[in-house]
Order: structure tokens, then sequence, then C-alpha cells
């Protein structure tokens, strides 16, 4: 680790090396700004919107209605409880729809100038392979160009993955990037998919008063996270109205007069629910098809773009990063695997740690997750030991009102290493970097509990929680 730290502000002077990027989402303008910094002549080609899916139908708007929704339930739940006296309590939601959009220009006008700032050629056009150093653009005019790189880096990213699902193609039936610009919030709303997306909305609608059901073929929502945060998640969607289906599968979707009907086998056989809208929420895949990547011989795995560890694919000048290697798929693997990828163009040896990568789920309560599970640890071979610590014995969570969470620290028993975090509670999202941090610098418990955390905060817990590890904690009887 020291060489790289020593090693990563070095610029390595390059000949005005001309880099293409294709996709202008967190890994392609994040990639471009950086291959500027270094002195590259580079080109971004972007197809639709400067900021991918995670700035216009992603992270970003999510973000905006998760949190003007969970501020509505919660003055519209416990206001009176806080002291606060609101009235009559109401929401607009063309307000809310407006505020959103304004918020994605806002921010997408600020990546566009810092592209601008940093010397970017930016094209609006479909870009695809004829060759290994030869991309054909496509404007939306209907004008083809022709353009030479030295060096290129795929950011195509990824779209709703459509199930083939009977009925799926009938109106009403959606994917997220339609649930985000509603016209009305729905009566009732059935989501295929208990992921991430999935638990998402459902806490937006629900919270907006939507009646909504959630359809999940796994045994758990949001399976990839540890079960005692999910616990937390399914008590509060439950608390909000949310039906939660887990072992069910969808049959079919048909059209009825008044909305659709969802025909599932549940654990207790066939059922099925009338609702207004279907949100499919059960994956993304790469979008890779309109690359022509067969013509530059580029090497595929269905339609994930495969790649090494420098996110260099078979064809040496032609790297591969984000969404469309249909690996990890956030925003922030995105950037810094495109960091990563100019890095290693410019002759650095950067790569990514993908065991310190956070996991977060905006819900409430928010779920965030860093390193190993209980389970997957010892699955390793780890002999582990735990230290949990509940919210409800956390100052600054009960000020909040929001003490259902929990902070859980995984350690090796051998070593004291921390392995994993897992954070379910307020704020989470926010905290989960001391874990990723203390993951990256291979920490002890002895370095948590010997940190000073700052009083009173929800961060407390995760200092109470290390010192549990050794059942000493001090707000815990132990
Ligand atoms: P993208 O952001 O998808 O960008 C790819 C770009 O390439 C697009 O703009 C596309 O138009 C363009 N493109 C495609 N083909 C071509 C072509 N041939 N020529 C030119 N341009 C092309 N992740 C998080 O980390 N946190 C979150 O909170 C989060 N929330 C999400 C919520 C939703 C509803 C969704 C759908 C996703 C969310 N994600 C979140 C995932 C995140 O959006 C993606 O992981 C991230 O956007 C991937 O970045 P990318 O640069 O690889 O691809
Ligand atoms: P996901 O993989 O998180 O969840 C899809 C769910 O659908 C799974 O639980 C799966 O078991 C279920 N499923 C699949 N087929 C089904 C069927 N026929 N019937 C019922 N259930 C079925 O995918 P997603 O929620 O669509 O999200 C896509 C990607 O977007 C994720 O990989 C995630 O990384 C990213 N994303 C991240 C965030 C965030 O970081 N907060 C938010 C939204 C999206």
């Amino acid at each position: 680790m020291s060489s790289q730290r020593s090693s990563y502000y070095e610029n390595i002077e390059v000949d005005m090396m001309k880099v293409v990027i294709i996709g202008g989402g967190p890994g392609g303008y994040v990639a471009a700004i950086r291959a500027a910094q270094k002195g590259a002549d580079v080109t971004l080609i972007e197809k639709k919107h400067i900021g991918g899916t995670c700035l216009n139908v992603g992270c970003i708007p999510t973000k905006v209605l998760l949190h003007t929704a969970e501020l509505y339930h919660t003055l519209k739940g416990d206001a009176e409880q806080l002291g606060i006296l609101v009235g009559t309590l109401g929401f607009d939601w063309s307000k809310i729809q407006a505020r959103k959009k304004a918020i994605v220009q806002q921010l997408s006008g600020g990546v566009k100038s810092l592209l601008a700032a940093n010397g970017v050629n930016v094209i609006m056009g479909e870009a695809a392979f004829l060759s290994v150093n030869q991309l054909a653009v496509h404007y939306p005019s209907g004008q083809n160009e022709t353009i030479d790189f030295d060096q290129a880096i795929i950011a195509t990213g990824s779209k709703p993955f459509m199930a083939p699902i009977k009925g799926n193609e009938l109106e009403g039936v959606m994917t997220s990037d339609a649930a985000l610009s509603l016209e009305r919030i729905p009566k009732t709303l059935l989501i295929i998919g208990g992921g991430v997306i999935g638990s998402e909305f459902a806490s937006i609608y629900s919270s907006l008063g939507t009646k909504v059901t959630i359809v999940e073929a796994l045994p758990n929502i949001v399976a990839n996270m540890d079960q005692e945060l999910t616990d937390y998640l399914k008590y509060e969607l439950e608390k909000a109205a949310v039906s939660i289906y887990t072992n069910t599968k969808v049959e079919h979707i048909e059209r009825t007069l008044s909305g659709l009907k969802v025909q599932v086998f549940t654990e207790s056989g066939l059922s099925s629910f009338e609702v207004e809208k279907v949100l499919l929420a059960v994956g993304r895949k790469p979008a890779t098809k309109a690359l022509n990547l067969e013509k530059a011989g580029i090497r595929v795995n269905g339609d994930k773009i495969v790649t090494n560890n420098h996110f260099q694919t078979n064809i040496p000048n032609i790297y591969a990063i984000g969404d469309c290697r249909g690996e990890v798929q956030l925003a922030h693997v995105a950037s810094a695997e495109g960091m990563a990828a100019v890095e290693f163009i410019m002759g650095s040896r950067s790569n990514i740690d993908f065991n310190t990568i956070p996991y977060c789920v905006y819900t409430k309560p928010e779920l965030a997750a860093v390193g190993l599970t209980e389970e997957k640890a010892k699955e390793q071979g780890y002999k582990v030991r735990i230290g949990r610590f509940p919210l409800h014995a956390n100052g600054k969570s009960l000020i909040m009102g929001e003490t259902n969470g929990v902070v859980k620290f995984v350690v090796d028993a051998k070593t004291d290493e921390i392995l994993g975090l897992h954070l379910a509670g307020p704020r989470a999202t926010e905290l989960i970097v001391e874990g990723a941090l203390a993951l990256r610098l291979e920490a002890t418990v002895a370095e948590i509990v010997t940190t000073i955390h700052a009083h009173p905060t929800v961060g407390e817990s995760l200092y109470e929680a290390a010192h549990a590890v050794h059942k000493q904690a001090i707000h815990l009887p132990n």
C-alpha cells in the first residue's frame, strides 16, 4: 500500500495521447476529467445526457424523492411527538418533481462546466466501434463521423433488465426510469424485485400514501446484505403498510378494466394482486449491444465486457469500466474504476480494493455495509467476534427519534482486525466510510476504540460497538 501512497500524485508525461471515452456517467466523466488532468487529449462521447444513469435517472433523483418522502412521513407520524404543530399536512407532487428536475439540472450543468474547464472535448452522439482504433459517431441530426483514438474507455453503463415475464410490455408496467417521473402518486403499486431499487421505491411511494406490495423471489429483501440489517428495514416498511412476499415469483401480468392483475406463486400457492402500477426492479444489464464490440474483437461474457484487474479488455488499448462490466453496479465504483483505468493507461499501477467498497441503501432506516458479513467471514474460515450496539442506547438516535437500528462489527478473533462493518439506522450511509477506512488501513478494534468520537453523534455507536467486541461497551450492560 505504501508504494501506491507515494506514487498516487506522480504525473507521468504523456505525449498528447488521444483518449476517447464512451459514456458520460460517473464512470466516464470522472475518467475524462482524470485523463485530462494527466495531460491527455480527451474526447467524451455521450448519446443522451451527461451524468449518465446516476445523475439523471438513478442515484440523484431517487435520493431527492426519498429525502422529501421521508421528511413528509416523519412529520406525518412524529410531528406531534417532536412538538411541531403542522396543521394540515400535505404535499405537492408537481413541486417535488420540479425540485428533483432542478437538482438534476444543476448537477449536470456542474459536470458539463467541469468537463469544459478541464479541456475535455464533449460530443453528443452515439458511438460504435469500427476497429481497434476507430469509432463511428452517429449524431442525432443523422450525420456520422469517424474518430481515431490511441486509447478508448468504454463506460456505457447499464439499463433495466426486462425479465421475461408475460405481460411486462403492458401499459402501467414500468422500470425505475418511469417510476421517477410519474404524473401522480398511484393508489397501489406492486414492485417485482425486493433488491435495492425495489426497497428504495417502496420507501418513497409508501411514505407518500401508496399501498405498496413487494414480490421477491429470494427468501429475503436486499438479500446481499446481513439479514440482521434487512430485518430493521422490513420492520419499518411493514409499519408503513408495505406487504412483502418473499420466496415469491411472478407468473404473469394481465390488463383488467381498472388496472393490472399480477398473478404470483407465493410459498402458500397461487395468488393475485390487482394494482394500478407495476415496477419491474429485477436488476440491470450492461448496455453494450449497440457498440459493435465484435468489430474491435472485444471479448464479452453475455452482455458484460470482460476485463482484467486494470479494466483492460483483451484488446490492450481498450478499457471498460462501471456498469457495462456487469460486476458491481454502483456509481462510486464506476468512478473508482474510471480513475484506476486512467492511472493504468498513464503508466501507474493503480487498481481497486473491491473488499472495501461501501454498499448503501437509502431507505428508512438507511442500511450500509463494508467488508465481510458474519456469515461470509465464517465461510472464509475466520473465527469471528461480533461487536453489536443497538441504536436505542445511543443519545443522538434518541434525539432524532430514530432508534430502529444497530451497529455491528465483524472482527477476526485471532488478530482483532476489523473484517466488516454493518449499519442500520440514521446517517448509516455517511458513517460507513469509517468502516471503509478501517478496512483500508487494516485497523484493529483497538484503533477504533482509541479514536475519540464526538458526542452526541450516531457515530458514537460505532465506538461502543467496537468496545462491545470485547464486552466492554460503556453504555450497554455487557
Ligand atoms: P451510466 O451512469 O449508466 O452512464 C453510461 C452513459 O453512457 C449513459 O449516459 C448512456 O447514455 C451512455 N451511452 C451508452 N451507450 C452509448 C453509446 N453507444 N455512445 C455514447 N454514449 C453511450 N448507485 C450508487 O452508487 N448509489 C445510488 O444511490 C444509486 N442509486 C440508483 C438508483 C437507480 C434508480 C438506478 C437505476 C441506479 C442507481 N445506482 C446507484 C447505480 C448507478 O446509477 C450506476 O452504477 C452508475 O450510474 C454507473 O455508472 P456508469 O458510468 O458505469 O454508467
Ligand atoms: P438488485 O439485484 O439489487 O435486486 C433485484 C432483485 O430482484 C433481487 O433481489 C432478485 O432476487 C429479484 N428478482 C429477480 N427476478 C425476480 C422475479 N422474476 N420475481 C421476483 N423477484 C425477482 O437489482 P435492482 O434493485 O434492480 O438494482 C440494480 C442495480 O442498481 C443494483 O445492482 C444496484 O447496485 C444499483 N442500485 C444501487 C442503489 C444504491 O446504491 N443505493 C440504488 C439503486 C440501484
